[in-house]
């Protein structure tokens, strides 16, 4: 069985990363004892008795960087002496960063430890890019004002697919990205909601064809939404004769409903 999974995080805002590892699917996978999330406030290891954490950049111009000097005593009290005891990586939250994606998330995923360093207002000291972390992540083109909101996200992401976090009804093999695809469309109840019902076919009990279905629909919403990403999937021969005929019917006049004779 695979060890619990640590993950730590290194915040100046440690409020606001409790309170949301504290909800939902984080909570559950802590009780369960899946994962162990522990939050560190940089302060803590400020060196001066005001628990300074930032200073002007050299050379000038607006804005506070994170100094070195608490961040490497943070990790370096956390990890201990030996640094290679586990397998473990150390990620500075930076949007100069590696893009975020799903394949990321699996990676980490099979790791045994995660060590966040949250930056925030023009980022952290080079010294620690230089010499600590092993990867810089990103959430995306964009910049906000701390990682906190990015640590969450990555850590969202990599304890959802955690083995055992969730429970058969809420597995992610079909999620987006998961497979490469985009996901199917769902529905619940009512069956009628002003006028507009749910596809029949998916109150038949017909397991096969709804499976049928949901794959050509997963394709659909691909191809409509993310065709770049059917370029980097192996598809069947099934899946290519399927878009091959929405791709036909796109041409005509926008991509046509699938319908089976059940949905008619
Ligand atoms: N001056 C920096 C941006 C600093 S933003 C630059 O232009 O590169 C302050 C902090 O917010 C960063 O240190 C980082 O930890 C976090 N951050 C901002 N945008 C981010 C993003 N897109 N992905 C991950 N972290 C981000």
């Amino acid at each position: 069985m695979k060890k619990k999974m640590v993950i730590d995080v290194i915040t100046i805002f440690p409020k606001m990363v409790e309170e949301i590892v504290k909800k939902s699917i984080l909570k559950r996978a802590q009780q369960k004892n899946i994962v162990q999330i522990n939050i560190h406030d940089l302060r803590d290891f400020a060196l001066d008795k005001h628990s300074i954490v930032d200073d002007y950049s050299y050379g000038g111009g607006a804005g506070m960087v994170l100094k070195p000097e608490p961040i490497f005593r943070a990790v370096e009290r956390i990890i201990g002496k030996k640094k290679r005891k586990r397998k473990r990586r150390i990620i500075l939250l930076s949007p100069q960063g590696q893009t975020f994606n799903q394949a990321k998330a699996k990676e980490l995923s099979r790791e045994e430890h995660l060590l966040f360093i949250c930056g925030h207002y023009e980022g952290v000291d080079e010294r620690v890019k230089e010499n600590l972390i092993t990867d810089e992540v990103s959430i995306g083109d964009y910049v906000l004002t701390g990682g906190e909101l990015p640590a969450m996200v990555v850590i969202d992401s990599v304890v959802r697919i955690l083995p055992g976090v969730l429970n058969k009804k809420e597995s992610f093999e079909n999620d987006s990205f998961y497979q490469g695809l985009l996901d199917y469309p769902h529905y619940t109840r009512p069956r009628r909601f002003r006028r507009k019902s749910v596809p029949v076919l998916l109150l038949s009990g017909n397991h096969a064809r709804i499976r049928k279905w949901r794959r050509q629909k997963a394709l659909k919403n691909t191809l409509d939404k993310r065709p770049d990403l059917l370029e980097k999937i192996i598809l069947s021969a099934e899946d290519r004769k399927i878009l091959d005929e929405l791709k036909g019917k796109k041409g005509k006049k926008g991509i046509a409903p699938i319908c089976f004779p059940e949905c008619k």
